[in-house]
């Protein structure tokens, strides 16, 4: 059977793009770039949620079958708008992959994906079904800091790598997997690259078999990664048959020669029990990976890995090559000791804290409407269930939503919870209207321009509880609130302008100033004149609600941060003083205000000393 014509494709009309021509194109979408605030752009990205596993089942299933002529040889101009895309969604410009991908009417779907078993949000790049290329399935970490990368080039023929890969990939927090999307042999047609005469004497490689041709949406993505994730360690997972010359799990480099790398893998794989050899240009086991293209690229054969062979990996090793006998790869159990063994070698990058170092921050962005995308540092308990409670924590003016977060995650853990720390950035939410004041209005204090409802910062919040019900299963109707400093000033304000709120306890710490309950005291520091109209009843139904506000009995210094104005030193000389003025004005208002005023001795201006005082007040509410 012949290769179908360049242009008509399984009934999809492929463009016929010249490589100068995608260069143009990928000029262009990155001017386009330059004038938005947070380099996406206009087209967005599906956001959805499931299971990793089970998308690597479907993928599998559906993948271009052995010898059925299916799998679409790219053109080079294809294979260069496929690298512009992986190099794109590391870059965090997301609608510059997603142009790429309808400009070429590629058959591809981009989409944000959370994972449910964890929350954790990845980038997943997949072919629709019917396949009508065959190339392939990836997800990418781009927030993720682990060298490692997981690719299985062989599924189906080399049965279940695919999953091990992708449970190696999820368990270590790897920074990508590659699934190829053809079985290799579904082409007839060879490959041009070299077969040394090292590799299986009876094998072929055909151009749908990726670990043998470059001309493969597979190498080009493992190409753009080495570009964008210089240190990047490539492990590629095969599985050979019960050979007689092969230990259960033989390692190579893609050459004759063994780096750190790879010996600190056959240490863990030997201590994890796993009886495994390492290739060291001279093994009886004949699998030895030197044809292997993605090795020889990693090895820094950049130039031609299709033609030429390497004859030594650089240190600490880039390429890590196992091949796998059937026994320790037939279900989950058998296969994990391999990961458990990657997770040895490479134990900074695990994702598993309780063998490992703790991981990073984990985030995701969250966009509401036309409103600049908040990013959301967030920590979620082992396991979510029908009484998992979420906690929403705002930052200070440093905005440092990430170090915010890091006083909450233990105790979150232990007690159900799970944690949002918004980062509403300084550029986007400009202090004190766009954040202290949560963005109800625009401008200057005294002469500003009041904002639509849907561009509050409060609302944002609101909707960023919504979007966290689905995006990890939740079924809590309410969330709690602290804030700190600036935080702790969003948190009093939200709770009179959004009466409609969804907070069950509130808690401001440390407000550096405080709108007063107070008709006659200009805005900000009282509510004449405010953005929209406060009126008596608002205010009575402000000092009915659950609100704590706290204050470090040692938080007395006027430093430049604390504001100095008359009418905020009226409130008091420091944030411990102001904060009983506020508390005395509020039972001015109502002797039985369920607001409540709690000092927490010894504690300065300090958010993580302040974090632990409030979870002993949510503590007793449980
Ligand atoms: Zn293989």
């Amino acid at each position: 059977m012949k290769t179908p014509p360049d242009h008509v494709f399984g009934g999809i009309l492929f463009k016929i793009v010249m490589a100068k021509n995608i260069f143009i194109l990928a000029l262009l979408l990155s001017s386009v770039a330059v004038g938005r605030a947070d380099g996406s752009s206009a087209a967005s990205v599906r956001q959805r949620s499931g299971s990793l596993y089970e998308l690597v089942e479907k993928a599998s299933r559906n993948q271009i079958r052995r010898d059925s002529d299916g799998f679409r040889v790219p053109t080079d101009g294809q294979l260069k708008a496929w690298r512009f895309i992986v190099e794109s969604i590391f870059a965090g410009r997301m609608g510059d992959a997603q142009q790429m991908i309808r400009q070429l009417s590629f058959p591809y779907e981009l989409s944000r994906f959370t994972e449910r078993s964890d929350g954790h949000e990845y980038i997943v790049l997949e072919e629709t079904v019917p396949l009508q290329a065959g190339w392939g399935f990836y997800v990418f970490d781009p927030a993720s800091k682990n060298p490692l990368v997981l690719e299985a080039p062989h599924p189906v023929f080399d049965s279940n790598t695919e999953f091990q890969a992708i449970d190696a990939f999820v368990q270590t927090g790897a920074s990508a997997y590659l699934l190829a999307g053809a079985h290799r042999r579904a082409n007839k047609q060879d490959t041009p690259c070299n077969q040394p005469k090292s590799a299986e004497s009876s094998a072929t490689y055909p151009v749908s078999d990726v670990a043998h041709a470059v001309a493969t949406p597979f190498h080009a993505v493992h190409e753009a990664l080495v570009k964008v994730r210089p240190a990047m360690v490539a492990v590629q997972l095969h599985g050979m048959t019960d050979r007689q010359t092969c230990p259960s799990a033989f390692i190579s480099n893609g050459s004759p020669s063994v780096t750190t790398n790879s010996r600190k893998l056959l240490g863990c794989l030997t201590k994890g029990g796993v009886e495994a050899e390492i290739y060291d240009g001279d093994a009886t086991c004949p699998l030895t990976a030197l044809s292997n293209v993605q090795g020889r690229f990693s090895n820094g054969e950049t130039k031609d890995p299709c033609k030429n062979a390497v004859s030594s990996s650089p240190e600490p090793g880039a390429f890590i090559h196992i091949e796998q006998e059937p026994s320790i790869r037939k279900d989950r159990s058998s296969w994990q000791p391999v990961i458990d063994a990657l997770k040895c070698a490479f134990p900074g990058s695990s994702a598993d804290p309780a063998k490992a170092p703790a991981p990073g921050r984990r985030s995701y962005v969250f966009k509401a409407g036309d409103n600049p995308a908040v990013t959301v540092f967030y920590h979620t308990p082992a396991k979510i269930d029908n009484k998992t409670r979420v906690i929403v924590v705002m930052a200070g003016r440093q905005r440092n939503a990430d170090e915010y977060l890091d006083p909450w995650v233990d105790w979150a853990s232990k007690h159900n919870y799970v944690v949002l720390s918004p980062q509403f950035s300084q550029k986007d939410w400009p202090e004190p209207l766009g954040y202290n004041f949560g963005n109800i209005a625009t401008g200057r204090e005294a002469s500003n321009t009041p904002n639509p409802k849907p561009r509050w910062a409060f609302t944002v919040v609101e909707q960023m509880f919504e979007e966290a019900k689905s995006r990890f299963g939740l079924k809590a109707k309410e969330y709690d609130l602290f804030g700190h400093s600036a935080g702790g000033q969003f948190v009093h304000r939200f709770m009179l302008y959004m009466p409609e709120n969804k907070v069950r306890l509130a808690i401001a710490a440390n407000p550096g100033f405080y709108t007063l309950p107070d008709l006659n005291t200009v805005f900000p520091y009282g509510v004449k004149n405010s953005p929209f109209r406060i009126t008596e009843d608002d205010i009575r139904n402000w000092v009915k609600t659950d609100l704590v506000l706290m204050r470090g009995t040692a938080d007395l210094q006027r430093t430049e941060s604390l504001r100095q104005t008359p009418e905020a030193d009226a409130q008091g000389k420091n944030r411990f003083e102001r904060a009983a003025y506020m508390f005395e004005r509020v039972r001015g208002v109502d002797k039985k205000t369920k607001w409540r005023l709690i000092d927490v001795p010894g504690v300065a201006h300090d958010q993580k000393g302040m974090a632990l005082a409030a979870q002993r007040v949510l503590e007793a509410e449980l």
